[in-house]
């Protein structure tokens, strides 16, 4: 008969082959204790890091009615080359900000 030593964390008796050195090694824990210690047993699901899309914004030109995206601010239509004949397309607030900021 195999001989049965108490586990030091969980208090379980267990046979000597079972048992572990503890982390630290100052005890003998049973398998089970051992691999939670050790993040054995279903380890936490790493968080994927939130990657942020630059939005894309829609234009129109007021010249020559030309739409295009674009997920920088644009100051010249890509098509006719008028300048600051853009203007954000589609969205509501985002042409006003915009109208703010050229005032200044
Ligand atoms: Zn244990
Ligand atoms: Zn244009």
């Amino acid at each position: 008969m195999e001989t049965l030593i108490t586990c030091k964390r969980c208090r379980d008796r267990v046979p000597v082959s079972e048992l572990k050195s503890d982390s630290k090694a100052t005890g003998w824990v049973c398998h089970t204790c051992y691999a939670k210690e050790h993040n054995l047993i279903s380890p936490a699901p790493t968080a994927k890091p939130a990657f942020k899309v630059p939005i894309n914004q829609s234009y129109v030109c007021d010249f020559c009615k030309h739409k295009f995206n674009s997920a920088f601010k644009q100051k010249l239509c890509p098509n006719c080359g008028e300048r600051d004949a853009l203007r954000p397309a589609g969205g509501s607030g985002a042409g006003l900000i915009w109208e703010v900021e050229d005032l200044i």
